[in-house]
């Protein structure tokens, strides 16, 4: 086993701390609380215990968690009220409506009529334009948590070759923007790439953000690369004993420890990171909203 192990969930820890101290100072200096609205439509499960996580560790930096659950068949002029009233609300900085959606409401219409200045996921075709164009943007948190996580552990990442595999707008999109903002020379891989394995060989920086249980093995690896393993994907542990599943990442950890420079695991490394920018992202919305400085190092 040669590489090292990126801890998200201790870098993770140490970006919550910053947050918390800047809400501290918000609330000191300028009698603001950070303020996150997070909609959540049906009872999916995952998504439910994604909330969960999220509204817990707001209010434990200090801020102030507004969770609204809805129905699954509400319909979509009274999600798009619900959204309207939060994009007026003072007290929300931050607006989060959990995905996927139930069928029947259109995600792109729900996603663009969140408030851009409010839209903590980065979602929103305005903060999609303005980061592409390397303007002040609200940044997707996924891609974010991982160029915290690779400027952490390389420092700068000027020339770098970086491949990121996966091209949706949640993760590999933006995740290629913010290379190219480092100055890496970027290649975004997809299901019609040709030749993957020959592509991911030549990375100094490999992204997977795919949705295959280990589907990157280490011989695709090149020797001392960094890899950042963006995959959940929940796999049947019988070894656990029966019906038992477990957590794996888009990568084989096992064959790319021996091979990559660095790797993060799968759990404890993307996405500890996500939740963490999250929050980040609503002391940065909250910080724009009010004429306040904004922190040093909250964003991309
Ligand atoms: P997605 O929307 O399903 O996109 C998957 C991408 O992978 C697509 O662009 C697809 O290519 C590509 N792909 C599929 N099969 C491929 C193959 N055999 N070879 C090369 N590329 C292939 O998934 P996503 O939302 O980006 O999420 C990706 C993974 O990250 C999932 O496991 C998800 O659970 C995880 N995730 C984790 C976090 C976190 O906080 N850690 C956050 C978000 C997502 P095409 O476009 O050609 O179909």
């Amino acid at each position: 086993m040669g590489a090292q192990i990126i801890d998200g969930k201790a870098i993770a820890a140490k970006l919550r701390g910053q947050v918390g101290e800047h809400v501290t100072r918000l609330k000191a200096d300028h009698g603001i609380t950070p303020g996150l609205a997070v909609v959540l439509i049906g009872e999916d499960p995952a998504s439910q215990v994604y909330v969960r996580s999220k509204g817990k560790m707001t209010v434990e930096v200090g801020m102030n968690s507004y969770e609204h659950k809805l129905e699954v068949d509400t319909s979509e002029s009274d999600l798009l009220a619900l959204i309207a009233q939060l994009n007026t609300d003072p007290d929300v900085h931050g607006i989060l409506v959990q995905l996927p959606l139930p069928g029947h409401l259109d995600e792109d219409l729900v996603i663009n009529s969140i408030d851009p200045a409010k839209d903590v996921d980065g979602f929103h075709i305005s903060n999609v334009g303005l980061l592409g164009t390397g303007q002040k943007s609200m940044v997707p948190c996924t891609p974010l948590g991982c160029l915290m996580m690779l400027r952490d552990h390389l420092g700068s990442l000027s020339g770098m070759d970086a491949v990121v595999i996966g091209r949706s707008n949640i993760v590999g999109k933006p995740m290629a923007q913010l290379l190219l903002g480092d100055s890496c020379t970027v290649t975004i891989a997809h299901s019609r790439t040709r030749d993957l394995p020959a592509v991911v060989r030549q990375a100094d920086i490999v992204v997977a953000a795919v949705g295959r249980p280990e589907m990157v093995p280490g011989d695709w690896i090149k020797p001392g690369a960094t890899v950042i393993d963006v995959g959940i994907n929940r796999v049947d542990a019988p070894e656990k004993g029966a019906g038992k599943t477990r957590l794996v990442g888009d990568c084989d950890f096992d064959s790319c420890v021996a091979v990559a420079g660095a790797i993060t695991p799968v759990p404890g490394g993307v996405g500890p990171m996500t939740i963490a920018c999250l929050l980040a992202n609503t002391v940065t919305a909250c910080c724009r909203a009010n004429g306040v400085a904004e922190p040093e190092g909250l964003t991309a």
